[in-house]
């Protein structure tokens, strides 16, 4: 056999989790490609696997026909046996909300997605390590979904997902957590900071307005050493809030000196 290389492309006009699926079916359709992954529709960008030599217009045709535009960026050998650094495991269900189907994007279900390690299928960055108990606790949907794998949690302000698993096929959203996500809801004057105490953004400058100054790091560290805190079980990242409540108080401080 001649060898495989991993190649990299560029693909233009993925607007959804809906349209990745249709450009991973249009590479895998090319013959010699194995395997097709788009990771992260956002990046646009797909990695494959291919024998070795493909013609590069081949890619290119067979992503004109599905209705995107795209360009190989890096093709690289793969030597034998190594890992790929993505997993080039497909989904095994089509995904469920599409803007190529007739409902838009409800994102109530669980969304499955092509699994990268710890990158959240939705909007592809990093997620943090979450305990399941958190999982478990935040959960406004039965726990009969929580699977015995690892969940991360996403912190991007503008991705719906709060918790997904390891592998990337299962994802939970706003709409399946019982609290509202501060970091979901960065400009959310009504959303907790602090889950613990019940601290808001709008409860922390109303104090400020009202004093000039801010007690809630004081407040809320003089409840950590009551070993009043449940942040685990109360707080949807389940950490601290603290680093989240300094950085409110700081905005706060800022957007008052500046009026
Ligand atoms: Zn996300």
């Amino acid at each position: 056999m001649s060898g495989q290389e991993k190649i990299q492309l560029a693909v233009r006009g993925m607007t959804c989790g809906g349209c990745a699926t249709h450009v991973v079916k249009a590479l895998e359709s090319v013959p010699g490609v194995q395997s097709a992954v788009v990771a992260d529709w956002k990046a646009g960008q797909a990695t494959l696997v291919a024998d070795a030599g493909l013609d590069e217009q081949t890619l290119v045709t067979a992503l004109t026909a599905a209705g995107y535009g795209g360009a190989i960026q890096r093709r690289h050998p793969m030597r034998e046996g190594s890992a790929p650094e993505f997993s080039l495991e497909t989904p095994e269900q089509p995904m469920a909300d599409s803007c190529c189907a007739p409902a838009a994007h409800p994102m109530t279900k669980p969304v499955a997605v092509a699994r990268t390690a710890n990158l959240c299928p939705e909007c592809g960055q990093k997620g943090k390590s979450i305990d399941s108990l958190t999982v478990k606790a935040m959960l406004s949907v039965s726990l009969t979904q929580v699977r015995p794998v690892s969940y991360l949690f996403c912190g991007t302000a503008d991705c719906p997902v709060v918790y997904f698993s390891e592998d990337g096929e299962q994802a939970f959203t706003t709409a399946q957590v019982r609290e509202r996500v501060h970091q979901k809801e960065p400009n959310g004057g009504d959303v907790f900071v602090c889950y613990c105490f019940r601290h808001t953004p709008d409860s922390i400058r109303a104090e400020w307005e009202t004093t000039g100054r801010s007690t809630v790091i004081d407040a809320v560290n003089a409840g950590i050493r009551a070993g009043q805190c449940a942040c685990g079980i109360r707080n949807p990242q389940g950490s601290c809030c603290l680093g989240n409540v300094r950085a409110v108080v700081k905005q706060v401080e800022e957007s008052t000196a500046k009026a």
